[in-house]
């Protein structure tokens, strides 16, 4: 693969050409001509202080480059110019992308076939690197976010990128495949795993990403030990070295309008990208007038993952509705059946046209939050089945189920 930089772009089809990006950036790498708005590429640091001031989101546009656009030819587009991210280079990296879209094929099913993208959700760069040519990062970090004596060990994994490119949208996945082969001597499975941070970084404006990985323990019938990539994940020490590929996902997306309502669901790390999509609204719209409304489910408190940081946002941003199954001395409940107990605000909120739902975590789960959705539209006059095929149309609906 060509070696590629990071280009900051301005759509100068949507730039009503306000110029406040010009006065936030404190690099002076925005200039217009009169005619457009545009990004010089040796002055911009990727500082991001542009990004939120924008009134339409024109500013927030990434290309990955072999070499920069000039201010020239920026100066005279009418539009952006094509997706110019790697194309797959080789079989191999066809092959892969055969294998990513099967897997999400799988994963996104239960959305009732495919899902389309929010309208407004920002272009996701997708298979900028394959296993041929991964991305490597450094660990920066790797902590545990369930209690310490809980049964299942949930890591919060964060890694530097260094000089490298890796734009990606919350609601994406990156591949990892384990060093190492198995006991016939194949290469170990690609393994898919949500970023849990927002596409400035998990530390704004740094060039980091982040994980949720729980380690699995599981030996099967047959002899087969489930577990070898996340064990892998797990085990990693500030320092060490990883091989990335992808981005991949092009609809498990988030709108990136102030008015969507976004109802979450999931259980376990199916929260990971919902962490992605809560720090991108707090950062960019905290005041939004969208409502964010999280269904969580985990077993307890100390297995729910970020259960302490969750619980410190404020009340104005999300509406958090953390259910446990295993909780001593008080009845199971699941997130379908806390759904039901919402079931005035759900309805409410499906009868607008703002409204998007995700649902992430267990296969299991699916069709229990399936039955809820059903069960509350026809107890408020709405016809579910006919709902959600509109949703799905309009990039509302989506479902990533593993
Ligand atoms: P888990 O700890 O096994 O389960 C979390 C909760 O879900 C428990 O309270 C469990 O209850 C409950 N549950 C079990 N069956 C259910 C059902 N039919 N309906 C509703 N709730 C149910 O969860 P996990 O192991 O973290 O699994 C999360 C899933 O998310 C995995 O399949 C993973 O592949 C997927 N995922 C992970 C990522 C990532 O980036 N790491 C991204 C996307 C998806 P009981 O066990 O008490 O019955």
């Amino acid at each position: 693969m060509p070696d590629l930089v990071r280009q900051h772009l301005i759509d100068p089809e949507i730039c009503i050409r306000c110029e406040t990006c010009a006065e936030m950036c404190t690099r002076d790498a925005i200039s217009y001509d009169g005619v457009n708005v545009v990004v010089d590429f040796n002055k911009c640091t990727y500082s991001m202080d542009c990004i939120a001031p924008c009134p339409t989101g024109a500013i927030d546009n990434w290309v990955m480059v072999e070499k920069p656009y000039s201010l020239e030819q920026q100066f005279d587009w009418d539009e952006l110019p094509a997706d110019v991210g790697a194309e797959p280079a080789d079989d191999e990296a066809e092959a892969m992308e055969d294998e990513v879209s099967k897997m999400l094929e799988v994963a996104h099913a239960g959305a009732g076939g495919a899902s389309r993208r929010p309208v407004t959700s920002s272009q996701p760069r997708v298979n900028l690197y394959t296993r041929a040519s991964p991305v490597v990062a450094e660990v920066q970090g790797n902590y545990r976010i369930t209690d310490a004596d809980a049964e299942s060990d949930v890591r919060h994994i964060i890694l530097d990128l260094g000089g490298n490119a890796l734009p990606v949208l919350e609601g994406q996945s990156l591949g990892v495949v384990p060093p190492g082969a198995d006991g016939q001597g194949r290469k170990h499975h690609m393994r898919l795993y949500s970023v849990c941070s927002p596409r400035d970084g998990e530390r704004p404006n740094h060039n980091n990403i982040a994980f949720t990985v729980k380690r699995v323990v599981e030996q099967r019938d047959d002899g087969v030990f489930r577990g070898i990539a996340s064990n892998y994940m797990c085990d990693l020490s500030r320092g060490d070295r990883i091989e990335l590929t992808g981005p991949y996902g092009n609809t498990f997306l988030m709108p990136d309008n102030p008015e969507a309502n976004i109802i979450m669901v999931c259980t376990g790390t199916g929260s990971a990208p919902f962490r992605a999509m809560t720090e991108r609204r707090r950062r960019t719209m905290p005041n939004a007038p969208g409502k964010l409304l999280l269904f969580f489910g985990a077993r307890t408190p100390g297995e729910l993952p970020y259960f302490g940081p969750l619980m410190k946002l404020p009340d104005s941003l999300i509406q958090r509705e953390l259910v446990f199954s295993r909780e001593p001395g008080r009845p199971k409940e699941y997130v379908q059946d806390r759904i039901h107990k919402c079931s005035d605000q759900v309805a409410a909120l499906l009868e607008s046209g703002q409204t998007h739902i995700y649902v992430c975590g267990l296969k299991g789960m699916e069709e229990g939050v399936e039955t809820a959705l059903e069960e509350v539209c026809s107890g408020h006059g709405l016809d579910w089945r006919a709902l959600r095929n509109v949703m799905r149309d309009e990039g509302r609906l989506h479902v990533e189920t593993y």
